[in-house]
């Protein structure tokens, strides 16, 4: 670690900001340099909750203000794109010419939203949402009418905080019920019941075309009726910004191919965060795309910089916030195996496989996704009678098993 002088991150969202304060935390006294195109580094999941609805500014978002980032002694270069990686000398060239050479390098680059590919998408008034300059465009549509495209989780965070935002919303996907590899289809079909609960016309088809109608925007389906409205909102995903890893030699397969320490394929090089891919022992596993797993892939990357291990990884987590509730999943909804369902004001719904729990989503319950996390974690076995049973809490089962397999 000692002979390390020089560490460069490009792309300052959770993972490469991780990676810097955790090379801190571990004790790395060198010089970190990290490239961020925007304005600030800043967090990405309240663009479309909070921050859409209410007017936070910038620096409400941002990691850490200039004192405490001076205090880590990060290096951050702002509004600062790299441009080329010289992947062999391990040297980042930026957009104003200034070669970086580094001991490591980390690619940290996330993704841009997805644009729509119906004529009409590049319309002023059809919009996406990845940046901050997104949602203060979006913010302008609060109160009129709008289409949202895709009822993902950002279509779906997005038409709930433009229904609290007092807009009259039509939320379009070609799915009957979006979300199901993500929540399985039990909770994906609760969740997407919200969006008419709410009063969002929701319409099960496509976008065949957007075009100006006397100063609004009519939305073509490909199905349906069509509707006019003052602005569309595209959230159909997003495309890994690979890029300069693939310029430079580094492999790439619809995202940076990483080990499980975020190691790429050219030694010194790593990468984190949602635009990496990581090879498992069969193939290569999806981009993630959820705020923890690009934490967790900083945490990783800073270790292996270190020359320390990684904490163990465990199970995966996310969280969505929508007309006022809190989803949380814990584990692979899509996983094989069956639902089982506990039924309840909101249902909590937990995948099994094999007597074991692989994956649990709940609706305002944060605790029995954080015990079903454990029982995951500790691979213990479960009986579906009992997770079904809401009379049971799950933090029981922790229990039993715990004095099953206690000595005492
Ligand atoms: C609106 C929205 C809501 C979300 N809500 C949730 C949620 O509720 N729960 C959840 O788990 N996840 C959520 N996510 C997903 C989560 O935010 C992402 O998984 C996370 O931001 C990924 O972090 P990252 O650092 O890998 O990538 P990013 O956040 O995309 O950061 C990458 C950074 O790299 C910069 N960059 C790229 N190329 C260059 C270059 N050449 N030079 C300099 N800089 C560069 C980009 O400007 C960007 O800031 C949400 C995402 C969005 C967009």
């Amino acid at each position: 670690m000692t002979e390390l002088r020089r560490v460069v991150i490009v792309g300052g969202g959770i993972a490469g900001w991780t990676v810097a304060t955790s090379l801190r935390d571990g004790g790395y006294d060198g010089e970190i340099v990290l490239v961020e195109r925007e304005p600030a580094c800043y967090d990405r999941p309240p663009l479309s909750k909070t921050a859409l609805i209410d007017d936070a500014p910038l620096d409400a978002l941002a990691f850490a203000d200039p004192v405490a980032t001076a205090g880590l002694r990060l290096d951050v270069r702002c509004g600062r794109s790299a441009v080329r990686l010289d992947a062999p000398q391990r040297a980042v060239v930026l957009d104003d010419g200034t070669r970086l050479a580094a001991d490591a390098v980390v690619l940290s680059t996330g993704g841009r939203a997805r644009e729509g590919t119906f004529p009409g998408a590049q319309l002023p008034g059809v919009l996406t949402l990845r940046t901050y300059a997104d949602v203060v465009a979006a913010r302008a549509l609060r109160g009129r009418t709008i289409a949202v495209v895709g009822g993902g989780l950002i279509g779906a965070e997005a038409a709930a905080a433009f229904r609290l935002a007092g807009s009259p919303v039509v939320l379009i996907d070609p799915n009957a019920v979006p979300g199901s590899r993500v929540f399985g289809p039990t909770m994906a079909a609760h969740l997407h019941g919200m969006h008419v609960a709410n009063g969002v016309d929701v319409r099960t088809d496509t976008v065949a075309a957007v075009t100006e109608d006397r100063g609004r925007l009519r939305v073509t389906l490909t199905h349906g009726a069509p509707v006019t409205v003052d602005g569309v909102l595209v959230g159909t995903g997003i495309r890994l910004d690979t890029a300069l890893a693939a310029d430079g030699g580094v492999e790439v397969s619809d995202g940076i191919v990483v080990d499980a320490d975020g190691r790429t394929s050219v030694p010194g090089i790593f990468a984190a965060g949602d635009v990496t891919r990581r090879r498992m022992p069969v193939g290569l596993a999806a981009s993630r795309g959820h705020w923890d797993a690009a934490r967790r892939d900083g945490l990783a990357v800073a270790a292996a910089i270190l020359g320390r291990p990684a904490e163990p990884a465990g199970a995966d987590w996310f969280w969505s916030d929508r007309y006022g509730h809190h989803v949380e999943v814990v584990g692979d909804m899509s996983a094989s195996g069956a639902e089982i369902v506990r039924p309840g004001q909101h249902p909590t719904v937990f995948r099994i496989d094999g007597g074991m729990l692989r994956a649990a989503a709940s609706v305002d319950d944060p605790m029995s996704v954080r015990a079903a996390r454990r029982l995951i974690e500790r691979g213990v076995a479960v009986e579906a009678d009992l997770l079904a049973d809401p009379a049971i809490p799950l933090r029981s089962l922790l229990q039993k098993t715990a004095s099953a397999v206690s000595p005492s």
